[in-house]
């Protein structure tokens, strides 16, 4: 059997106000942060770990995060940088629905759809403060009907091709590929811990913790549901790191992503 192999699909970048990156501690400014998605090969089959953020969704809905995107860091482009095609993806899991982690949903009819039981709900009708977060539902075509945004959809996008399982609770969804429930920053937030027979485990904080300071200083970033479940997540993955003496990986950290392989290098 292989070994398992992880990719980090580099999907672009956006730019966000250094106190939404830091809650209520900034410091201001703006803040230029990566967005990628993760692909596990597994003997099981091939999972994708989120699908980045659409462009032109950004453009028109929040040009103000100043997107940038080449047509090799889309969910097609960046597959095919590994020689392979959307329809090679068997599972998409995504973290949560906020649009900078579903905005490729759209390219993978063919896939199993999971997430966490309140995450589409929660698209359908999320807390006014969270709208924006939510605003790309280009994933679902239940929440598309929902929001009264259809137009979002892409033609190719049923319900049927777009109905997810629900999930609650940590779940190893392949041997050594464990989704680990951190919610605050959403109300059904994953991170995602992968486990090889030749190395250190990683543990991806997914938005529980969008940079390594953010981690060490518990301090989450200002767009959440429950800043004290945010909190305990924080702690959360901090102590499963240590358990596991696992490599940590941050979502939305410029610093530490320029030392991380993307493109054709992987791990495992
Ligand atoms: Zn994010």
């Amino acid at each position: 059997m292989t070994d398992t192999k992880v990719y980090l699909l580099d999907g672009g970048s956006l730019v966000i106000d250094g106190y939404h990156v830091f809650w209520n501690r900034g410091p201001a400014g703006e803040v230029r942060f990566p967005v990628y998605s993760i692909l596990v090969e597994h003997a099981e089959g091939r999972f994708l770990f989120d699908t980045g953020f659409d462009y032109d969704h950004v453009m028109k809905v929040l040009p103000f995060e100043k997107p940038m995107q080449t047509k090799e860091q889309t969910i097609p482009g960046a597959l095919g940088l590994i020689g392979l095609e959307p329809k090679d993806v068997n599972v998409v899991f995504n973290s949560h629905f906020h649009f900078d982690h579903c905005g490729g949903n759209k390219h993978l009819p063919d896939a199993k759809k999971i997430c966490h039981r309140l995450e589409v709900p929660q698209a359908c009708n999320p807390q006014p403060f969270e709208h924006l977060g939510y605003s790309d539902v280009s994933f679902s075509a239940e929440a598309a009907e929902a929001r009264g945004m259809t137009d979002q959809l892409m033609a190719g996008t049923t319900r049927a091709n777009s109905t997810f399982e629900g999930i609650e609770g940590d779940v190893e969804l392949a041997k050594g590929v464990h989704l680990i429930f951190t919610p605050g920053h959403s109300i059904g937030h994953y991170s995602l811990l992968v486990e090889f027979q030749t190395r250190r485990p990683i543990l991806f904080t997914i938005d529980a913790a969008y940079t390594q300071k953010s981690l060490e200083t518990l301090c989450q970033a200002s767009f959440h549901i429950d800043p004290v479940a945010g909190v305990a997540s924080m702690h959360r993955v901090r102590k499963l790191a240590e358990e596991k003496d696992a490599e940590l990986m941050y979502s939305h950290d410029m610093e530490n992503y320029r030392t991380y392989r993307t493109g054709t290098q992987f791990y495992g």
